[in-house]
């Protein structure tokens, strides 16, 4: 294919949100189209209507923005090969499936619901798969001539091999055999008019010249289908990539179905756009270092089909969160504030208190912005805690070294004139100099009196110039009457 203009397409369905497993499709479309200076096509698979969901394509191109995946080729951007939403291609498939009836390839079925759903029921009471057993393909082209010229509604069918094996290659998983007895006669079209996805995807991936087809490898088991229209209409087979599946931890598929968060709902949850794609590229593929944090053109630059793996990748939120949390801190301060103020606010609501600050405090040590509320409640109500919470070995206090340090600080603080941190952390530390104690004796306490949090973003340095003096003494005044 050295000449040839790589050419992948993402062909999501409007049904909803966007599965994971479907962005990283379109990730690694977007990237093997990228990494080979060839153009990434999207095309909405809209012939399944009860399935339509309203607002799904627009999503749909808001989630390719979002992740930074801008498409080449779409309903919304245009190209050479529209239209790129299938239900406007309708007309275009009926003349294709004729022509494999004219091949040989394919047959009118005329058989009514009725018969099928009789067929189905007798398939069930033998244990046997339900396939559709052929009887239309007996008819002579006199007997579809009269049904059709009588009206009578019709399928068209695939008609598969009767003996043999169908072999194809896939770019991941290898070479791949199947026997042609388990390949049913396929619908090609439905008896509305509208092409089946099966027959669909096929003549669009042609007419769009479509070189790569990248997809989850739940289309592995119908490849052969496709492969024996390819041939049956003389087109050039495309490359096929299939992506291993995604797994939670235990096996399970992680599926919308199963519950499992869509794209909109991770963002929802707290997580960045680059963080969730950079994450998502190496679910099923590795680099051949061991380099970790992509950007989306650096993806471009080192992907390849050749690390992409077979065996099923596990979504692993301890993982996500240790790349959220380093894109969280590789923002400017204030980019951090600004994506972190609408949680801020969820926790803090007393106006006097610096949302600046408190975001400084935060980006260290933020995996995800859903977890900042929790991590600064304290700021605007101190909860309730046992003394306990003095006792930490490490730092060499208990309530008694608390109670001591806690009744030495409090006139140093009441007599600061200047509150801010320097100050403040001079003179914590000169008073445990002064005293004997460690810093951690003076820090520590204070920390768990101004917050009563065994962790806190901060020090106490920090979080006492940002409640301030007057709550900051009100609260070691609390601290001490319960010690
Ligand atoms: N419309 C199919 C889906 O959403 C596309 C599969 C393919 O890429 O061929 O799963």
């Amino acid at each position: 294919m050295a000449d040839t203009l790589i050419r992948t397409r993402f062909a999501p369905s409007p049904t909803g949100s966007m599965h994971i497993g479907n962005l990283r499709t379109a990730l690694y479309e977007y990237l093997i189209a990228k990494s080979h200076g060839g153009r990434f096509v999207l095309r909405i698979e809209d012939t399944d209507q009860e399935r339509f969901v309203e607002g799904a394509v627009e999503l749909i191109y808001q989630t390719l923005k979002t992740a930074g995946l801008a498409h080449d080729e779409g309903p919304d951007v245009g190209g050479d090969y529209g239209p790129y939403v299938q239900s406007e291609r309708k007309l275009g498939y009926m003349e294709y499936a004729k022509e494999l009836v004219d091949r040989g390839a394919a047959y009118y079925c005329f058989c009514t619901r009725e018969r099928l759903a009789g067929l189905r029921e007798e398939n069930e009471r033998a244990g046997r798969t339900n396939f559709y057993d052929r009887r239309c393909l007996a008819l002579s082209n006199a007997e579809v001539r009269q049904n059709l010229d009588a009206n009578k509604p019709f399928v068209i069918r695939q008609k598969m091999p009767s003996g043999g094996s169908t072999v194809f290659h896939d770019a991941v998983y290898g070479e791949i055999t199947v026997d042609n007895s388990e390949l049913e006669d396929q619908v090609l079209i439905k008896s509305d008019g509208m092409p089946t996805y099966n027959f669909a995807n096929v003549v669009d991936d042609h007419l769009m010249a479509i070189t790569h087809v990248v997809r989850g490898s739940e289309y592995l088991s119908s490849t052969p289908k496709y492969n024996l229209l390819y041939e049956a209409f003389g087109w050039d087979i495309p490359v096929y990539v299939h992506l291993p599946t995604i797994v939670k931890e235990g096996g399970q598929k992680f599926s919308k179905r199963a519950g499992d968060p869509s794209f909109v709902d991770l963002l929802e949850m707290g997580y960045l756009p680059e963080a969730l794609v950079n994450y998502i590229a190496l679910l099923g593929w590795a680099p051949r270092d061991n380099q970790e944090f992509f950007s989306v053109a650096e993806l471009a630059g080192v992907f390849s089909i050749e690390g992409i793996s077979k065996s099923p990748s596990t979504f692993d939120y301890a993982k996500l969160n240790y790349f959220n949390a380093e894109y969280l801190r590789r923002k400017s301060p204030e980019e951090f504030h600004a994506l972190a103020l609408p949680y801020i606010q969820k926790a803090v609501r007393d106006p006097r208190l610096d949302t600046f600050k408190i975001s400084r405090t935060l980006q260290q040590r933020t995996e995800t912005l859903r977890d900042i509320p929790g991590m600064i409640d304290f700021f605007d109500a101190l909860p309730v805690f046992t003394a306990e919470l003095y006792t930490h070995k490490k730092m060499k206090t208990d309530p008694d070294v608390a109670k001591n340090a806690l009744s030495l600080a409090l006139p140093v603080l009441r007599g600061l004139e200047l509150w801010s941190p320097e100050p403040l952390h001079a003179a914590l530390v000169g008073l445990a100099e002064q005293n004997g104690f460690k810093n951690s004796q003076v820090l520590w306490p204070l920390r768990v009196a101004l917050s009563g949090k065994p962790v806190t973003p901060g020090g106490a340095v920090e979080i006492a110039d940002i409640l301030g003096k007057d709550e900051s003494l009100r609260r070691v005044e609390a601290a001490l009457a319960a010690l």
